[in-house]
């Protein structure tokens, strides 16, 4: 499914947030140490392999809603935007957080001059954020920010699970009438 905003396409699929050799940045669901560990961050580091790693280690630690700005090493992609999520039920507000995220990455990317990015479903996973709202913060963030970007013309979500594709279709198609 794909929608525009401002001139901006949002577009959601399901897939691999490592297999987007289309995308300028993909963004990883960091840790705080920026090294690799489960989920999105751990397909991350293992398709970028050890440079990756040590171009992170000096930007280390991060705090949530923090994004750091990397290159790409092996990946198909050029740059990876890291991001902290919040901790559900932890770091609050995790809404707040959440938007951080999803705002500052986009922001580092257009000023950077890129053009496309693609993101997981931030915190959906180790740190227990629910689909439905994370889907909404994630989604009206981005919807909002689409005012705001020069370069970026496309914002991809790429969800691993059919159901995290249908509750984001859901509140898209929402966002979008
Ligand atoms: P967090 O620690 O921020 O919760 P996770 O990496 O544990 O991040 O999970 C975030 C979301 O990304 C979850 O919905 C998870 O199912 C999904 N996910 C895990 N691996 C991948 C992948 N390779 N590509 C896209 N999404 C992924």
């Amino acid at each position: 499914m794909r929608q525009a905003f401002n001139g901006v396409t949002i577009e959601l699929l399901r897939g691999d947030i490592t297999d987007q050799p289309d995308i300028d940045a993909i963004i990883n669901a960091a840790n705080a140490e920026l090294q690799i560990g489960g989920g999105v961050a751990g397909a991350i580091h293992r398709a970028a392999g050890p440079g990756l790693a040590e171009e992170c280690a000096p930007l280390a630690p991060i705090s949530p809603g923090e994004c750091v700005l990397t290159a790409g090493h092996e990946l198909p992609n050029p740059h990876v935007l890291h991001c902290l999520g919040p901790v559900y039920g932890v770091d609050e507000p995790s809404d707040t957080y959440l938007a951080d995220c999803y705002r500052n990455a986009l922001r580092i990317a257009d000023d950077a001059g890129l053009t496309s990015v693609a993101f997981p479903a931030i915190s959906t996973g180790a740190f227990g954020y629910p689909l439905e709202p994370a889907t909404e913060v994630a989604l009206t963030t981005i919807v909002h920010e689409t005012a705001n970007l020069t370069s970026v013309g496309l914002v991809r979500l790429v969800l691993f699970s059919p159901r995290d594709l249908e509750v984001h279709e859901q509140v898209l198609d929402r966002l979008a009438s």
